[in-house]
């Protein structure tokens, strides 16, 4: 018998359905994903003896000199399906115009597909969490790697796709996540940033800045800034920085300012890069250097000191992360004047492209609507779009048409969960803002993903909802069960992000 079946005929001889675009043939075997009644399968079809069946486990028969496999949607199995094909094992995107679609729940990668395809030309990041989401959500780097897998093969997305280790804080977060085959690797030095610099009076910043470490016990061990305050001020002062036409000239507060804010986070930042570039090694990888969660504005003074300063300790990036003018609030748009970020944007743009080129990374980017337009214009489509918690909304939306019942718990749960879930995260939502639930119908219940306040609310209860026997299951099953709409939710709602960042 030939294995040259169509998916119709595979069916037939699985007595399951499978997904037809997952269909891949490699060597002497064809693989598929089924849908089995409890749970997705990789299936296997190979001529007898198969060396490439055989690296898979599973329940096999054997008839008529083919073999057919179920296998289970283990760590192991994954491994060996990124073996036989390329294209699930995630690659570096360089300076193309590229979004992280960030998976807490680790179901939503198809739904993510489907937008990208509706977007050609953007490169995407399937896989990516940050350890602060890896612990709310009980996985781990790899488990996210793996369902990202699962999600590529099951939709066939032959394009390439990244894995994005993100806000990572420490060496041990970096070994990790390097170790689990992340490409993209976004070093968050902000714990290094000195915000008291933004106000402190020159006098103060004098004072910090002579206490930076610039010189450690041997130049390029990447404990120190190798340099003095003598050599900072002769690289920056004096002169004109003329970037298109932006024209920036430091005076020498606004350089203590910028020194005495940043200069640790750089260092640290070129630490990380250096431990990486250790570790990592016969495969490529890319960084970002992110500095959006911190509280005050990054200058465009500042930024042309960190891009420069990041430039002569050695490192290099492929986007970067300042925190802009305006607020970026989760789950929500742009809270801030559109003008006055445009024409900062613009700047940094500017910086950007003279110091790079590097890409200019949107974080806290989900349902920014009214700046994807304006960011990719004026970075010429030098920009990397950063969505994570959109994606378990969006699932909630979902279960709000499917499910009202359970929606309305987990919302009542959410409403209780807020005040103390709110504290690590930039929200201003208000619980008597909520509309109350007892006064809507069920067909309005997916209309509360609208709502400013309820959107919020629900964004940053992910991990009391996720953490909590009452909703776990029952939420991961309805969404199982009603994949289909779980995905064209995501679609339409992924749309949105991607395909206005195709106008350049
Ligand atoms: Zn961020």
């Amino acid at each position: 018998m030939s294995l040259l079946l169509s998916p119709t005929q595979i069916e037939s001889l699985l007595g399951l359905p499978i997904y037809p675009t997952s269909v891949s043939a490699a060597g002497d075997a064809v693989f598929f994903l089924a849908r089995g009644e409890e749970d997705k399968r990789l299936g296997i079809l190979a001529a007898a003896g198969s060396a490439q069946a055989d690296r898979f486990a599973g329940d096999r028969s054997e008839k008529g000199g083919l073999i057919l496999a179920l296998c289970p949607l283990t760590a192991a199995n994954a491994q060996a399906l990124r073996a036989a094909f390329a294209w699930l094992t995630p690659t570096t995107l360089g300076l193309r115009t590229s979004a992280g679609c960030g998976d807490r729940l680790g179901l939503a990668t198809p739904g993510h597909i489907h937008a990208a395809r509706a977007a050609p030309g953007i490169a995407m990041i399937f896989a990516q969490q940050s350890i602060r989401e890896n612990t709310r959500t009980g996985r781990t780097p790899q488990d996210v790697m793996d369902d990202a897998t699962w999600g590529v093969f099951q939709e066939g997305w032959r394009e390439g796709y990244g894995a994005d280790a993100d806000h990572l804080k420490t060496t041990a977060d970096a070994d990790s996540t390097a170790a689990a085959g992340y490409t993209f690797f976004t070093v968050d030095p902000g714990d290094h940033v000195d915000d008291a610099a933004h106000t402190a009076t020159f006098t103060e910043l004098q004072m910090k800045v002579a206490g930076l470490p610039w010189a450690g016990p041997s130049p390029g061990s990447g404990q120190a800034l190798d340099s003095s305050v003598a050599d900072m001020k002769a690289r920056y002062l004096g002169k004109p920085f003329d970037l298109e036409d932006l024209r920036l000239i430091f005076t020498e507060e606004d350089l203590f300012r910028a020194a005495a804010k940043y200069a640790r986070a750089v260092l640290h930042a070129a630490r990380m890069y250096r431990h990486l570039n250790g570790k990592i090694t016969g495969r490529p990888w890319e960084l970002e250097v992110s500095v959006d969660e911190t509280n005050t504005p990054t200058s465009h003074l500042e930024h042309l000191y960190i891009a420069s300063e990041l430039k002569r300790l050695g490192v290099r990036w492929v986007s970067l992360a300042p925190r802009y003018v305006g607020r970026f609030e989760k789950g929500v748009d742009y809270i801030g004047n559109l003008l006055e970020f445009e024409r900062s944007f613009a700047g940094h743009a500017a910086i950007a492209r003279a110091f790079g080129p590097y890409k200019l990374s949107l974080h806290s980017g989900s349902d920014k609507f009214s700046i994807y337009g304006i960011a990719a214009r004026h970075a010429a489509g030098l920009v990397h779009l950063k969505t994570a918690g959109a994606s378990y909304l969006e699932a909630l939306r979902a279960t709000a048409s499917f499910d009202p019942g359970l929606f309305r718990e987990i919302m009542a749960f959410a409403i209780e969960r807020y005040e103390t879930d709110r504290a690590s995260y930039h929200v201003s939502a208000e619980l008597a803002k909520v509309p109350p639930l007892n006064t809507m119908s069920d067909a309005d219940l997916p209309g509360l993903l609208d709502q400013f306040d309820a959107r919020q609310v629900l964004h940053v209860t992910y991990g009391s909802v996720l953490n909590d026997a009452r909703f776990k299951k029952r939420f991961f099953t309805g969404l199982a069960a009603h994949e289909t709409e779980h995905y064209a939710t995501l679609e339409r709602h992924f749309i949105r992000h991607l395909q206005p960042l195709c106008e350049k």
